[in-house]
């Protein structure tokens, strides 16, 4: 973890000897966006035996051409528990339709019951100024329920800056050098996606630009909403 303003990521804090386990929800709009964003984060915690959830809002089912929505879910779903095994992370699919998600009370409610059922201590999600309009709407959902909750400390991701996420001025970042390659991995996981191109096009540049900022040879940045607590530390990692 970085010095700055980490990621409380090293918040095993030894309470009665014992450590505390974290819990960490990162929720991301299609297949691949969790990983893109902040896979080695995710990585890590999970290493550090914190445990950690991904929702999915979607299955990515538009996105393979000749394959039906359905095909296409079928497909996405298995590269996502392929990734998150990869990422040592439990996925949960909240059930939207790829191209077609809505931010509407009856989501806002699902979002917090799911979110008020995991009880986070550390909540990922999109930066909500997004090309990407599912994007867009799982910042929000999420934003919506933590805002119910209060609890989690509240971190922004970013996909693909510059095409998708816009205005982004991170101010939290973690040391991804040693896990690089698990997050390669998890990305070249979502096959049909060319989860490869992905890294090569967007995420590797991004990784070696924010490594760059912190001073690593490799980083994932976020920004902590900071009104969510008085630290600026990551917990736990
Ligand atoms: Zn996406």
């Amino acid at each position: 973890m970085l010095a700055a303003s980490a990621l409380p990521l090293a918040a095993a804090e030894p309470e009665s000897g014992a450590t505390r386990k974290l819990k960490v929800v990162c929720v991301g709009g299609h297949p691949d966006d969790p990983e893109s964003g902040c896979a080695g984060t995710l990585t890590r915690y999970a290493q550090l035996g914190h445990s950690v959830t991904i929702i999915y809002l979607t299955r990515g089912e538009r996105g393979i051409s000749g394959k039906s929505l359905d095909e296409a879910a079928r497909i996405r779903s298995a590269e996502c528990e392929a990734a998150c095994k990869i990422m040592g992370a439990k996925p949960v699919f909240f059930g939207q339709i790829d191209g077609a998600t809505e931010l509407n009370k009856a989501h806002v409610d699902t979002m917090t019951k799911l979110l008020s059922a995991e009880s986070p201590d550390v909540v990922f999600t999109h930066w909500p100024i997004d090309t990407h309009m599912d994007h867009q709407v799982a910042s929000f959902l999420t934003i919506r329920a933590w805002m119910a909750l209060r609890k989690p400390r509240l971190y922004f991701f970013e996909v693909n800056s510059g095409s998708q996420t816009e205005g982004f001025l991170p101010n939290t970042y973690v040391d991804i050098t040693s896990l690089v390659e698990k997050k390669k991995a998890a990305l070249f996981a979502h096959v049909s996606q060319d989860g490869e191109g992905i890294w090569r096009q967007h995420h590797e540049v991004i990784a070696n630009w924010r490594g760059r900022e912190a001073g690593v040879s490799a980083a994932e940045a976020f920004v902590h909403l900071s009104r969510d607590s008085q630290t600026t530390k990551l917990p736990g990692v």
